[in-house]
């Protein structure tokens, strides 16, 4: 950067390094949606979108029962399907037989126009990325979505050249996101797992999976989709940061 144009002062960048030095840390791994990049939004509006559809199909469904019901269905689908494509088709399919409609079908595609979209990015995550790269940490991405998603986030956002090393954990092949795929990233990225800060919204998914794959320096975003709140892992072992824009002075504050 020839020039400071985010929001951390030098002051702040200086704390940054020192704490890096300090922490022995070399490398950062970020999760993507819901960390660097506001997903959960994008669903949300997404899926009231496909309610206001079915309401226009079927005028006398209750959108508040409406859309109780297919939260529901979306939170119960994490165990079983993950976040696959897939699960769409089990909830639409759910709805249908409830409301004894074929006609929900139909607004399929505004759900699946999710994929087609890129999410906005965070207030603070480019400066969080900035003030990373400038402390001359590497950075790697470790995402599960879909290839073609992945693309069409970092390309509109202008992401890609943060990243030393993108690792997309395909959410059609895999259910859930764990330790062994953030040990491949690791890998990729070239660092022993101690000289690593790792930062995420799952708690089980980021944060316990690192946790696992050997990464000590743990930062946990409080997640906007409940689910990814569920966790084992003990509190003293992570750091909480409420948004990707208070990461850094977080670290800073906790030494
Ligand atoms: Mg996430």
């Amino acid at each position: 950067m020839n020039e400071f144009e985010g929001r951390f002062s030098p002051e702040v960048e200086l704390q940054f390094r020192q704490w890096k030095e300090k922490r022995g840390v070399e490398g950062v791994l970020f999760d993507l949606d819901d960390t660097l990049i506001s997903t959960t939004e994008l669903f949300r509006q997404q899926f009231e979108l496909f309610f206001e559809f079915c309401k226009n199909s079927e005028p006398h469904l209750e959108i508040n029962v409406f859309r109780k019901k297919f939260k529901e269905l979306d939170d119960n689908s994490y165990a079983t399907h993950g976040v696959s494509l897939e699960k769409f088709d089990m909830i639409v399919d759910a709805l249908c037989k409830e409301y004894g409609t074929e006609s929900f079908w139909d607004g399929l595609y505004i759900i699946h126009d999710i994929y087609n979209i890129s999410p906005n990015i965070f207030e603070g995550a480019r400066e969080t990325l900035d003030v990373c790269k400038e402390a001359g940490l590497r950075i790697g991405l470790i995402t599960h979505a879909t290839d073609r998603w992945t693309d069409i986030k970092l390309d509109t956002l202008n992401l890609r050249s943060y990243f030393d090393h993108v690792k997309v954990v395909n959410i059609q092949q895999h259910k859930h996101k764990t330790d062994i795929h953030w040990k491949e990233a690791i890998d990729s990225l070239g660092i022993d797992p101690k000289e690593l800060f790792a930062v995420g919204d799952s708690l089980t998914g980021d944060v316990e999976a690192a946790y696992k794959a050997g990464v000590k320096t743990l930062a946990w975003i409080s997640p906007l989709w409940h689910i990814y709140g569920r966790g084992n892992l003990s509190e003293d072992v992570y750091i909480k940061v409420p948004n990707i824009g208070s990461l850094i002075p977080t670290l800073i504050a906790n030494g």
